[in-house]
């Protein structure tokens, strides 16, 4: 890598030689891998670097566990009764991207105006994504400064990559792949949130645990019977056993801090 000017460097990459870059800001450290990425027309650089910085040996606030769950009514459920709820689109973005969409599917396959609509659709769904790793990093960050431990639920990474196959815009086939499709987007931005941790966890010597999620919202934290029907309504968790009642999201999350913290490994 080396820098052409003020503005400009280049940087030798594999298999496509020595590409050239805007210089938005000096690597901090030994640079050990670079990432190309795209958003919409817009190229990436990012450099991996090693700085130096170590993760200390213990947590400021040891034996401080929590637990968290990928929420259906907020975005991040703390065992500690923590809601975490962002808004990644405002109603009016919604409702334009819903808009977008639709025009897309009208118009012609390499048309002039499909290239417009499709600029667009990318710029508006670029903003809801730096929001929402804005949104996992001091999501992040808070937590890792609050507890030695997070406990995570395990992602199942074969349903992500099956349904991410399924983007595709061909009527019809369309519908059916929505289902998976919708589960597939809250997956990644699961993904994006457990790295943010990780990333976290180097400064404050948090370990991450990953647990597996199977049962957690239909799982009494108080007695353990598990039945679908104590998940009363989206929101609300009342034992059909014990009327034991809390936020649903939060006696999930409960359930998944347990499982971290009798079984850290699994
Ligand atoms: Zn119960």
């Amino acid at each position: 890598m080396e820098r052409l000017g003020r503005k400009w460097g280049q940087v030798k990459l594999p298999k496509l030689g020595w590409v050239r870059f805007r210089w938005s800001r000096p690597p901090r450290g030994t640079v050990r891998s670079a990432t190309l990425s795209r958003q919409g027309a817009h190229w990436f650089l990012s450099l991996l670097c090693e700085d130096g910085q170590h993760t200390p040996d213990q947590h400021q606030v040891p034996d401080s566990v929590v637990g968290v769950d990928r929420g259906v009514m907020v975005a991040v459920a703390t065992s500690d009764g923590d809601l975490f709820d962002p808004t990644f689109h405002t109603l009016k973005e919604a409702e334009r991207e819903v808009r977008m969409r639709r025009r897309l599917s009208r118009q012609r396959k390499g048309s002039a105006n499909r290239a417009k609509t499709k600029t667009a659709l990318a710029r508006l769904t670029g903003r809801v994504r730096d929001r929402r790793t804005d949104f996992n990093a001091q999501t992040a960050h808070v937590l890792c400064a609050k507890n030695s431990v997070v406990v995570l639920e395990k992602l199942n990474t074969a349903n992500m990559t099956r349904s991410a196959k399924g983007t595709t815009d061909k009527p019809g086939r369309h519908v059916r792949q929505k289902a998976g499709l919708n589960r597939a987007i809250l997956d990644k931005g699961w993904y994006g949130f457990k790295v943010a941790c990780q990333n976290q966890a180097r400064r404050t010597g948090t370990r991450i645990v990953e647990v597996n999620p199977a049962y957690t919202s239909q799982t009494c934290f108080e007695c353990q019977h598990v039945d679908p029907r104590s998940r009363e309504s989206q929101a609300k968790f009342r034992c059909t056993h014990c009327r034991h009642t809390d936020h649903a999201d939060v006696n999930a999350a409960k359930n998944t801090k347990k499982r971290g913290w009798t079984n850290p490994d699994g």
